[in-house]
């Protein structure tokens, strides 16, 4: 599955959060198709209105939704890269993410202690992203004095890396994350920050606002939530608005008692959707559907995926056996009526291997066994 890594100093409502995916993941589990799961790790729904409707149309018995993994990164505090608060142990967690959900503090409360005294959003951003790229900046260094020796002796693959460690090493000095400099850099660099140092600062982030519920729905008027946005807005990143409290009651609700309480505040939907759909934007990932009368199924990949790739998703056997992809748009399947008149109608077309997997494309995949 993909993995969003939930990180924040202490104190800003991060376990609120994660409590309230628990609850929800709870709610969900008969849902779920995987047996275990870490105690840190919440696995909640993508929601999508379009598999509940083919489901209706397929008649299918069973409905299985896709996932999408939140991790709890406890103990990043200043000085952590140094082995300050829990130290290392966040870094390990943050390593098995795909992407970054940073929760900032936004709401004022007296009976809250600030680890920093004083509630500044922005400032608690750049004290977590300093402790990354401090221990990015490690890892690098101590590649580099591994690699070095071996390049002074002219070994071409090792003079290569080093190029990779000294453009890497240079944006880490000057106290930037790599993520920056995604476009700037040579795609082999970055290659190389991602699957073989596993930085930290290349993973993407996107920014939760966690504000109390009196300025519940947007934040407006909470200047915390004003200076957020303009520093997300700097960085391209994207900015979710929630109130943490909030979730956790939402979360506890039937559906019914949910609707009511959401409208109360004025908003349309639980924030936890919000973050989620921001999540699969930020990683890129796109929705495709396998349907019939036994089940109606969401599989999650990224943008990109080749056919063969997204069976493998499916079933290794059906990867390896691949012949072709049966495909019809969520649209077309709709307007047709059902699969089975979609195919009278020879609206469903025949894919190869070199298709891309669209969002929303309902597949049936043929193969060998
Ligand atoms: P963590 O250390 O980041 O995991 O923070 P917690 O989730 O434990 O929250 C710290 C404290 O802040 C708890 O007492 C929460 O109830 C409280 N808290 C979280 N979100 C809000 C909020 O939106 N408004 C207020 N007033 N308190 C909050």
């Amino acid at each position: 599955g993909f993995r969003l890594g939930i990180v924040g100093l202490p104190n800003v409502g991060k376990s609120t959060l994660f409590n309230a995916l628990t609850k929800t993941m709870k709610a969900q589990a008969a849902n779920y198709p995987f047996c275990t799961i870490e105690p840190n790790v919440g696995v909640v729904e993508v929601p999508d209105e379009r598999l509940y409707k083919l489901a209706e149309i397929e008649k299918s018995q069973k409905i299985t939704p896709t996932f999408i993994e939140f991790v709890d990164i406890a103990g990043l505090v200043k000085g952590a890269s140094k082995g300050e608060g829990l130290g290392n142990q966040f870094l390990s967690h943050i390593r098995e993410v795909d992407a970054v959900a940073m929760v900032l503090r936004a709401f004022e409360d007296e009976n809250i202690v600030h680890v920093e005294g004083s509630v500044d959003p922005v400032r608690d951003k750049e004290i977590v992203e300093i402790e990354l790229i401090a221990k990015d900046l490690e890892s690098v260094n101590r590649r580099i004095e591994k690699v070095q020796k071996v390049a002074k002796g002219g070994d071409k693959k090792a003079r290569e890396e080093m190029e990779h460690l000294n453009a890497l090493k240079e944006i880490l000095e000057n106290l930037e994350p790599i993520r920056k400099y995604a476009d700037k850099l040579p795609p082999e660099t970055l290659e190389y920050a991602k699957k073989t140092l596993f930085l930290l600062t290349v993973k993407p982030v996107m920014y939760i606002a966690n504000i109390s519920e009196k300025d519940l729905p947007e934040g407006e008027g909470n200047p915390h939530v004003e200076r957020i946005k303009e520093m997300a807005n700097q960085e391209n990143a994207p900015v979710v608005v929630i109130s943490a409290e909030l979730e956790a009651q939402l979360a506890g609700l039937s559906e019914e008692e949910q609707k009511e309480m959401l409208e109360a505040y004025g908003l349309k939907e639980p924030g936890l959707n919000k973050v989620i759909r921001t999540g699969y934007r930020l990683l890129d990932l796109i929705t495709f559907f396998t349907a019939g009368e036994r089940e109606a199924r969401a599989w999650t990949v990224k943008r990109g995926t080749k056919a063969p790739q997204a069976a493998g998703k499916i079933h290794s056997d059906m990867e390896r056996g691949f012949i072709a992809a049966e495909v019809i748009s969520y649209e077309d399947l709709i307007k047709a009526g059902s699969w089975a008149k979609a195919k009278e109608q020879g609206l469903i077309r025949l894919e190869g291997k070199d298709y891309e997997i669209q969002d929303g494309d309902v597949v049936y995949f043929r193969f060998n066994v």
